[in-house]
């Protein structure tokens, strides 16, 4: 097992990597240089991966190497942004305007990453007042709908239905952002939904893609497995992107943290399955 640094690796082969990951194992780390090989994936360029998040920056800060060595690697990456950031104003001048000032920024940020407008979607649910619309319920006027009904079970059952995403990844529900742990609840039932033949008007029923928790502000719930790392140039992208959100005041001191945190982002893999009795029947036999 080698215990040189992606960053070493990256100077010992003196390749020009722009991305290296690593797997924790039970007896340590063990280096990988492609997504391929991470996940043991038969062709990441062959799969789609969406990124799923409450707020248009939670992804740039959590998972932006992720997602620029996921567009690496060839994947189609979409972007499912859940609320529509009209609780995130700093001034009072912005308090009218401030969904149209994100919307554009969270465009901008994306496309620093090398993400299309075209692959980001936004659903529009009111910022920090996502309680409202758990489930799925018929749509009111003006609430965001599709086939006339609301809710974000309805929205993310229809989009997982659309995409058919293989890899889902979403901020952990360990944050204590209460928007954060509304999305990963919702979406977790989401994925058992989209699979099934209920409500048919969202589309034909689609696999359960694999799960992925990052972190953004709070720590993860339990030790995260992968890890990647960046070059400088990438590195960079991500803090441009992360910047591209000037209407938060705080920008630049979140931009000196990561800075100083270094090219590195971490994710942990879910073992999500369904319930099965015969998963445990051979912990109760006797002989
Ligand atoms: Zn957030």
């Amino acid at each position: 097992m080698t215990q040189t640094s992606p960053q070493q690796a990256a100077n010992q082969t003196n390749a020009t990597m722009n991305f290296a990951f690593t797997r924790l194992m039970t007896d340590g780390p063990r280096r990988a240089t492609s997504l391929n090989e991470l996940l043991a994936a038969k062709d990441v360029s062959r799969e789609t991966w969406l990124f799923a998040c409450p707020h248009d920056d939670d992804i740039v800060v959590g998972a932006g190497l992720w997602l620029m060595a996921a567009i690496d690697a060839g994947a189609d990456v979409h972007l499912l942004v859940a609320t529509d950031g009209r609780m995130g104003y700093c001034t009072h001048e912005q308090r009218d305007s401030i969904v149209s000032i994100r919307r554009e920024e969270c465009l901008k940020s994306y496309e620093l990453l090398g993400l299309p407008r075209e692959k980001v979607h936004m659903l529009g649910f009111p910022d920090c007042a996502l309680s409202g619309f758990l489930g799925r319920r018929p749509a009111q006027s003006g609430e965001p709908e599709v086939a006339g009904f609301t809710g974000l079970q309805n929205a993310f059952v229809a989009k997982l239905r659309e995409l058919c995403p293989h890899r889902l990844l979403m901020p952990s529900p360990a944050d204590y952002h209460p928007d954060h742990q509304i999305v990963h609840n919702e979406m977790q039932i989401s994925l058992f939904h989209a699979a099934g033949a209920i409500w048919p008007e969202l589309g034909e029923p689609c696999d359960v893609p694999e799960v992925y928790e990052l972190a953004v502000y709070c720590d993860f719930p339990s030790a995260p497995n992968l890890e990647v790392w960046a070059n400088s140039e990438q590195f960079d992208s991500k803090l441009a992107a992360i910047e591209a959100y000037a209407s938060q005041l705080q920008i630049e001191m979140l931009v000196e943290q990561i800075r100083n945190s270094g090219p590195y982002e971490y994710l942990r893999e879910v073992n999500f399955r369904f319930y099965r009795p015969d998963l445990y029947r051979p912990l109760f036999r006797t002989s």
